[in-house]
């Protein structure tokens, strides 16, 4: 039995045999053939492109019926490598030349072509490796006649085991055969971590070497609530984790009894809580698990593992859809953030030595207001369908929210010109989660309808903590005694302003914070649907003035340590 420890991206547990992703490789062996052979091993490659091409296409339809047509399109780029006509033409010449069989010349084109786009130094470039070698590893199991090794294969609710997991596999792990994820590299708020969360699989993240450590078929326990993953239990831990199962569905289903119900404390007062989105389809579990709203709508995610942009009409259909199905309740479209660990390869975006303190979110789209504009209008023209809000990522000054609202105007101006309708009042938010926005919020709460924080941005910035590395994970701690100060200013000078504040970073869906952010008055969470149960219980079990007494006392503490000591404590006195 070996027990690690590493970061807890998304909680429950799991128990299940280990699967490894990607540690599939093959042995190639290099067999000299007669010139004779040469047509039926060219015929054997082109039946494996076709075979590959017909799995890749089946695969696709599957993911467009069971997750959406977005999520499909991941696949086009792998069906592009399989008519690139170079590679294609290398393989059957160097076949036709060196004479051996295909198996190998294929396997040597390959590797020589990953080889030539990993030392290219361009983040497009880099993304296509990953792609190359998908499809390339496909090809090469149907030359060699074997059978697929891939997540489909996974039985009995296996437990991922990987180095990272790629937005293809990701997608595919909607599939409800996998129970969990383990994964060598990663942060807490890192892309794959909240998506984790959306998809409501406990994963562990950063768990350096794990994938050296484990072999197909461990059983493995995996603790997304606490980050640790034991290899091969004994007797003894293996019945208490299933005792822990059990008790856990047991306050789940607790939780769960006031998931429709208000967030209203014991003194009367009213808390609006609200879901985190990355994609439309996730509508039905924000319903399913009591969210008021929509309070944070990642639409990046609409732009990724496709070659192209999403036209005007593709944006306005889903933001159509998402208000229709949340009306009343509101609906907060986040524009395109893209930059920092969220790549769009359509955007050739140079590769940059600091991506999170770069040409990211607002910056870009002030740079692109062809981008920018064309999301702008579609959301303008679905706001007619319910209640939508927009809202600005990375604002870190009033210039820039100024900027935005200009070519907001310039949006409103074009639709004016095409009769086409819109809701000319509709709320614009600014997403505090730049230090530089959190000290200047009373002059953007001036020109602002809301706040939303962004905790997962702002902690990195204020605490210089890489949100997405391993390494220095332990340094970032939503609970630091200067993350509480910069919220606590956010909030105070939002209600100075007489405007909201919401919280949607992930610190907004950590339990034991939640009385002290109750406490310093925030206006709305905005978490993960399946959070949504558990916090609406804890503020249903205390009274606002408890929790101001909270927060004041959390305020005067002067570690991150000392605040989640006494925040968990007054937690388990109140849910006792
Ligand atoms: C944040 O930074 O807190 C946030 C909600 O945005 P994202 O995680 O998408 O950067
Ligand atoms: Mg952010």
């Amino acid at each position: 039995m070996i027990q690690l420890k590493g970061i807890a991206a998304a909680g429950g547990v799991s128990i299940g045999p280990a699967y490894m992703l990607g540690k599939e490789e093959f042995i190639v062996s290099r067999e000299t053939i007669v010139w004779t052979d040469i047509p039926a091993q060219i015929q054997l490659f082109e039946e494996a492109l076709i075979q590959t091409r017909r799995e890749i296409i089946e695969l696709q339809k599957r993911i467009s019926s069971d997750m959406g047509q977005q999520e499909a399109q991941i696949f086009d780029a792998h069906l592009l490598v399989l008519e690139d006509r170079m590679l294609i033409e290398e393989v059957i010449s160097r076949l036709k030349k060196e004479q051996l069989n295909v198996a190998y010349i294929f396997s040597e084109v390959l590797k020589k072509y990953i080889g030539v786009f990993l030392e290219i130094e361009d983040e497009y470039l880099k993304e296509r490796t990953a792609d190359i070698n998908d499809v390339g590893k496909r090809i090469l199991r149907n030359i060699l006649g074997k059978k697929k090794k891939g997540l489909d294969d996974v039985a009995g609710r296996a437990i991922i085991v990987a180095h990272d997991i790629s937005p293809s596999d990701t997608a595919a792990m909607h599939s409800k055969n996998v129970a969990a994820f383990v994964t060598d590299i990663g942060g807490k708020t890192s892309h794959t971590a909240i998506m984790a969360k959306s998809l409501e699989i406990p994963a562990v993240v950063g768990l350096e070497g794990v994938t050296s450590k484990v072999n197909p078929g461990d059983i493995l326990i995996v603790d997304g609530s606490t980050g640790i993953v034991i290899i091969n239990p004994d007797e003894e831990t293996l019945k208490s984790y299933q005792q822990k199962l059990e008790k856990l569905k047991g306050i789940i289903d607790k939780f769960l009894s006031v998931k429709d119900l208000a967030a209203v404390t014991i003194d009367g007062q009213t808390i609006i809580i609200n879901a985190n989105i990355e994609f439309p389809d996730e509508v039905p579990s924000v319903k399913l698990h009591g969210g008021q709203g929509i309070g944070l709508y990642r639409t990046e995610f609409f732009y990724m593992n496709r070659k192209d942009s999403p036209s005007e009409e593709e944006h306005y259909q889903a933001y159509k859809y998402v208000a229709e199905e949340m009306n009343p309740h509101s609906v907060v479209i986040r524009t395109l953030d893209i930059g920092g660990d969220k790549f769009l390869s359509q955007f050739k975006v140079p590769h940059e030595m600091q991506p999170f303190l770069g040409w990211r979110a607002i910056r870009f789209c002030l740079a692109r207001p062809d981008i920018f504009k064309l999301q702008l209008r579609a959301i303008l023209r679905a706001s007619v369908h319910g209640n939508l809000k927009l809202m600005y990522p990375m604002i870190s000054g009033i210039e820039e929210l100024r900027q935005a609202n200009q070519l907001l105007e310039e949006a409103k101006n074009e639709l004016r010109k095409n009769s086409l309708k819109f809701n000319d009042k509709i709320e614009v938010g600014v997403m505090v989660e730049v230090p530089s926005a959190a000290m200047t919020a009373d002059i953007l709460a001036r020109e602002a309808d809301f706040f939303s924080i962004g905790t997962n941005d702002l902690i990195q910035y204020s605490l210089a903590v890489d949100r997405s590395n391993e390494k220095v994970a332990y340094l970032y701690d939503p609970a630091h005694p200067a993350v509480l100060r910069l919220v606590k200013s956010i909030i105070d000078a939002a209600h100075q302003a007489k405007i909201k504040v919401a919280m949607c970073g992930e610190m907004a869906g950590e339990p034991s914070l939640a009385l002290i952010l109750l406490g310093l008055g925030l206006d709305e969470f905005s978490l993960p649907p399946q959070v949504i149960p558990e916090l609406k219980y804890i503020i249903r079990a205390i009274g606002f003035k408890s929790a101001q007494k909270i927060a004041l006392d959390a305020l005067k503490l002067s570690t991150g340590k000392e605040v989640e000591e006494f925040s968990q404590n007054k937690l388990a006195e109140i849910l006792k």
